[in-house]
């Protein structure tokens, strides 16, 4: 008998993550999640970005202006809060670079939580400035850090989604800078998923490990507020189906995991289940979305605060406001009534999205066989 194709290997393994991402559902309900210790916060430090992507309303809320909230100020509300707890926080915008309040910021963390892991998401347009930024987040303690940013395709493709022609370049010239001058900082790279650019998700994958030497993955485009809702053709959804085949292939034929179930071993990396469910649904969702997993972080393990200091359960909700650091506490903000009635909401079915932050955070806890 012939050996499987690559295809039939990929599809193989990924009905063995769905069974065992079933097994471990099952085995987490009614696990309750025991509430308020925020475990990762994504903090937007400023709207203000240099670049103006049509599927971003950050450029239109810079232009308005309005009262984003110093770095003294944010640390003043977050200081001595009984419910942050952070493993992680991820820092970013509109692009964070030019807010003067990185480095304070970081550095707050890192001396309050020295355990945390900071990350750092960038457009990685602006050599100079991030170059900058990263000696002084060095200077002042405050790293290591990771670094995130932004692929959406081959050049031609990156640069009209960016909305700049040239970006793709800079990108290659800040990967290039920050390997040289940052070995430390680790970087991956997100495709930002549209009907126009998802024929080129394989491709750009390819290029995010050959070119970049960069982690890859990728994330539906959210929709925001005043924008129309973005609309998948039939034709736009096959496209995406076959790449985000291509994908799961290169998972495959990377992790030799086919190759170990068949001998009767584990798979070494138990990543690669929470990566399989998360493409898979990843598509399934720009289908027909739904709620995939039985509970998420967002309200309990994960909040989100804006350069207003407003402060929202995910950022997938911008609409469900709980309050501003502006005028309260983060303590006060978590424990109002507003915030218990979002995290009722959010439990029930009809709230759901596939946001790469806080999906692939919930199938770690149930692959670790956490509570929910
Ligand atoms: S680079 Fe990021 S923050 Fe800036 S406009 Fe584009 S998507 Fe928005
Ligand atoms: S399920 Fe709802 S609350 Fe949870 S992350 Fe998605 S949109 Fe946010």
């Amino acid at each position: 008998m012939s050996a499987p194709s690559s295809a039939v290997r990929a599809s193989l393994l990924a009905l063995q993550a769905d069974r065992l991402l079933a097994a471990a559902t099952a085995r987490s309900a009614g696990a309750a999640l025991a509430p308020g210790r925020v475990r990762e916060l994504y903090l937007e430090l400023t709207h203000r970005c240099g670049l103006a992507c049509p599927v971003c309303d950050h450029p239109e809320l810079a232009r308005r202006g309005g009262g984003e909230l110093s770095a003294a100020a944010l640390v003043e509300r977050l200081s001595g809060s009984r419910f942050l707890d952070l493993d992680l926080v991820a820092l970013g915008g509109g692009e964070p670079a030019l807010s003067e309040g990185l480095v304070p910021l970081a550095t707050f963390f890192r001396k309050t939580w020295p355990r945390v892991r900071l990350v750092l998401l960038s457009h990685l347009a602006d050599t100079e400035l991030l170059l900058r930024r990263l000696g002084e987040l060095r200077a002042a303690g405050a790293g290591p850090l990771a670094l995130g940013g932004s692929l959406d395709g081959t050049e031609a493709t990156h640069d009209r989604m960016r909305a700049r022609a040239g970006a793709y370049r800079a990108l290659v010239a800040t990967a290039r800078r920050v390997r040289a001058e940052h070995p430390e900082t680790a970087l991956s790279l997100t495709f930002t998923v549209t009907p126009e650019n998802c024929g080129e998700l394989s491709a750009a994958r390819r290029l995010a490990v050959s070119e970049f030497g960069a982690d890859f993955s990728a994330q539906l485009v959210l929709p925001f507020p005043g924008r129309p809702a973005v609309r998948w053709t039939p034709e736009r959804l096959a496209v995406l189906e076959r790449e985000v085949d291509l994908v799961l292939e290169s998972l495959e034929a990377e992790s030799g995991a086919f190759e170990a179930l068949s001998a009767g071993r584990e798979p070494a990396r138990p990543e690669l289940w929470r990566e399989l469910i998360y493409w898979t649904r990843l598509r399934a969702y720009a289908r027909a979305p739904a709620r995939f997993l039985p509970d998420c972080s967002a309200g309990r393990l994960f909040a989100m605060v804006d350069p207003e200091g407003g402060v929202y359960l995910c950022p997938a909700r911008k609409e469900v406001r709980l309050g501003s650091l502006a005028e309260d506490s983060f303590d006060a903000l978590w424990t109002s009534s507003k915030a218990e009635a979002a995290r009722r909401a959010a439990s029930s079915d009809g709230c759901h999205c596939w946001v790469r932050c806080v999906a692939v955070s919930a199938l770690d806890r149930l692959f670790a066989g956490g509570a929910r």
